[in-house]
């Protein structure tokens, strides 16, 4: 459904109003510095929004309020948790037109991505509501007559929440409510590219009147705000989404304080065509997978991989359908690819079409910028090897490199040959070999003859260099939780009488 342009207007008027400030302790602060930096609109280059800038002394503030409300937060009932929530649901589905323009704004993502991101975000805090009061449960260890041995959980304390920008609040409300549904309060540091979402998502906690610390929003960039954060005493547990190679940063510095870690981080996941395969739904979501979210995603299907008896025929279909997707201004509702995010990421991806120029692979779609403001850029499609750089870094833009194979035993090698392992997508008929080629692919993830269709309860999270963890369902409650073991005697158990003669 498309936007007014009045109201397009008027929530571009507001987030230029002010600066948008971090959100401690339930206040609206500029930071200890009052250091600001800009955001801007993708498909202009435009400011769209002044930010304060945090630093580690904004960090502490946060992590000592958010230290302070976990001791109330963590003994508040989880029916009224759970209350608060599903308020939280209702306040985003009640500001979505508000948050789309945002988001479409901020992260240059098409309103039609944006929308099912924004359905999303409410749709995390309405299942972890419904799994508050359910998620403390243990396990009972009667031994013998003697002894009754019990498991239960307990919260964390304070978790830090380190986001990027591609989907700004889709990535951070599935992070935040299921630390909040488990007692645990939050600081949430948005990546310094796309701010403006968590900026009104804190608007909401606060309409929500959550008790104050409870959840706490600092701006800033990752080496002055995400570093701190990650070193802070009072945060025992940080999930980063990003770059392999900040998680391996984050790891480091976290390593000092043994923190808890969830490192959610690169892909180079493969689509495996074979060619008995279902061709035309193949095609769909091959295109889908690499181009949506302007390619700006950590699952696409960078590399397809393509049986050599339909190679030639796929790729045609592919460069057809990647010259027709439609590109163009996030807020037009037909848009199919938005801007890429910001103009140095336009360098880094157009520097990977160079190289795979360079590499000696063959452009059969796009390759181009697309007009001279904004950071347009036409859906791009390679053919080549999987050796080549296109086909083995993260190029996180919407370029794909197809790549022939011979049989079931060369597609797997090649798919494996990847210092990723995020998702993979394997395309047959045959029963068999999918569940076969599923079973040995180096992924946390493998979807069927279907794009990624996410299902909250089921684990989501990479092996590799994608990532340490797995969220989602119950695996986010064993994160955002502690195991404890506690021993009762059922009599009087001997006791080592040490010093007694
Ligand atoms: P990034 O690693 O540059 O930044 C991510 C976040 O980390 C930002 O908030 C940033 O400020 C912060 N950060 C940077 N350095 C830090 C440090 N030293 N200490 C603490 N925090 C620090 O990533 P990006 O460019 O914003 O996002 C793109 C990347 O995210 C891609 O690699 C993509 O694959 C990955 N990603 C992964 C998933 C997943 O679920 N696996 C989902 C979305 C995006």
């Amino acid at each position: 459904m498309a936007l007014d342009q009045p109201f397009i207007d008027e929530v571009r008027r507001n987030l230029a109003a002010g600066t948008i400030t971090h959100y401690i302790e339930g206040k609206w602060l500029p930071g200890v510095r009052a250091e600001t930096f800009e955001t801007f609109d993708p498909s202009t280059n435009q400011t769209l929004a002044t930010v304060y800038r945090g630093h580690a002394e904004d960090i502490d503030s946060a992590a000592k309020a958010a230290h302070a409300a976990f001791f109330k937060w963590s003994r508040v009932k989880a029916k009224d948790r759970k209350k608060f929530l599903l308020k939280i649901a209702s306040l985003i589905e009640k500001y979505g037109d508000e948050i789309a323009v945002t988001e479409c704004l901020d992260a240059g993502q098409a309103l039609k991505i944006v929308r099912g991101q924004i359905a999303r975000a409410a749709e995390n805090f309405s299942f972890y509501a419904d799994w508050a009061e359910r998620a403390m449960d243990g396990r009972t260890f009667p031994v013998d007559n003697d002894w009754l041995n019990y498991s239960v959980r307990v919260p964390v304390a304070v978790c830090g929440i380190i986001t990027p920008w591609n989907a700004p609040l889709m990535l951070s409300t599935w992070r935040i409510a299921p630390a909040l549904a488990t007692g645990n309060t939050v600081i949430l540091k948005p990546a310094e590219w796309s701010p403006l979402t968590a900026w009104k998502l804190a608007k909401i906690f606060e309409e929500a009147e959550l008790p104050a610390g409870v959840f706490n929003v600092v701006h800033g960039f990752g080496e002055e705000a995400g570093a701190p954060l990650v070193a802070h005493p009072l945060v025992p547990l940080i999930t980063l989404t990003g770059e392999t190679t900040t998680g391996s940063i984050v790891m480091r510095n976290a390593a000092d304080q043994i923190k808890r870690l969830s490192l959610e981080l690169g892909g180079k996941s493969p689509a495996i065509i074979f060619a008995d395969a279902d061709l035309e739904r193949a095609l769909d979501a091959t295109v889908f997978q690499i181009y949506s979210f302007n390619g700006e995603r950590c699952t696409a299907n960078s590399r397809a991989l393509i049986q050599k008896d339909v190679f030639d025929r796929f790729v045609d279909q592919l460069a057809q359908r990647a010259k027709a997707v439609k590109v163009g201004s996030p807020l037009d509702p037909q848009t199919e690819v938005g801007p890429l995010i910001h103009p140095e990421h336009l360098e880094r991806v157009t520097g990977y079409i160079q190289i795979g120029q360079q590499e000696g692979a063959v452009l059969r779609a796009g390759g181009h910028r697309i007009g001279d403001t904004g950071n347009y850029l036409a859906p791009t499609l390679f053919t080549g090897e999987n050796g080549m750089r296109i086909a083995q870094e993260e190029i996180f833009g919407p370029v794909l490199t197809a790549i022939p194979f011979s049989d079931e035993a060369d597609a797997l090698a090649m798919a494996n040959d990847v210092r990723y392992g995020l998702a993979s997508y394997v395309w047959t008929k045959d029963v068999e070999r999918a569940h076969r080629m599923a079973l040995n692919l180096e992924a946390g993830m493998t979807w069927i003859n279907s794009h990624n269709v996410r299902h909250l309860p089921t684990p989501f999270g990479g092996v590799k260099f994608s990532g340490t963890h797995r969220e989602g369902g119950d695996h986010s409650f064993e994160f955002y939780t502690e195991l404890k073991h506690i021993a009762v005697p059922l009599g009087q158990h001997a006791i080592p009488k040490f010093g007694k003669s």
